[in-house]
């Protein structure tokens, strides 16, 4: 199973990769969180994604797909992987698909969870008042003024992936306002019935 999880930041999108690894026992590869990890490691490519990042842009293309190149090249994916903030250009997408033929391999499915944009902004108000209250540290980008840019830069760049989906045929749509649970069994319905075996780690041979 090779998944692609669309939607706007705050959607969800990582709570549901998490289930998915649960369910078909394949890993999530989150580019958000490789960034990050790169940021807090002081690369010289991390000191520059948390600039942008920061300020609620995307990073340059090339770094990111250099970045999950790398990591799909690595043991744990062979069975598959959820991919969890990638693409997000067209250009980023074009670049998936030629990994995936490099390595005679395709995408099962890229599923877009739709969420009320509204509701997004009324969340993070949420978190950063709730957090800032618990003084607990929030991430460079978690907060309203950053949401609003990041959601810029979804519908500008990353929603014409949508049409891009639908034209192979892959795009499976959800509603993203439901429970965490509501939300999963959405998902769950598009996808294949897990087989024990069939998808999970243990089935390597
Ligand atoms: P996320 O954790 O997925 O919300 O990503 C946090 C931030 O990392 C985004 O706002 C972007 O600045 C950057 N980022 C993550 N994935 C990508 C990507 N595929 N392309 C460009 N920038 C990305």
């Amino acid at each position: 199973m090779r998944l692609i999880l669309l939607g706007p930041p705050g959607a969800g999108k990582g709570t549901q990769a998490e289930r998915l690894v649960q369910a078909y026992g394949i890993v999530q590869l989150s580019t958000g969180d490789m960034l990050r990890e790169a940021a807090a490691e002081r690369t010289p490519e991390g000191l520059k994604a948390h600039e942008i990042m920061a300020r609620g842009e995307l990073v340059p293309d090339a770094m990111v797909v250099a970045i999950v190149t790398h990591r799909i090249e690595q043991p744990d994916c062979r069975n598959g992987f959820i991919l969890d903030g990638f693409p997000r250009t067209v250009a980023q997408a074009e670049a998936l698909d030629l990994l995936m033929k490099e390595r005679g391999q395709g995408i099962d499915a890229a599923i877009e969870i739709k969420v009320d944009e509204q509701v997004l902004l009324q969340r993070v108000e949420t978190r950063v008042k709730e957090m800032t209250a618990r003084g607990e540290t929030l991430r460079a980008d978690d907060n309203p003024e950053s949401l609003s840019k990041r959601l810029v830069a979804y519908r500008a760049q990353t929603m014409p992936l949508s049409a891009y989906y639908a034209t192979k045929g892959l795009l499976y749509t959800v509603d993203g306002m439901g429970s965490i649970d509501d939300v999963a069994a959405a998902i769950a319905a598009v996808l294949p019935t897990p087989v024990p075996g069939k998808f999970g780690r243990r089935s390597r041979t």
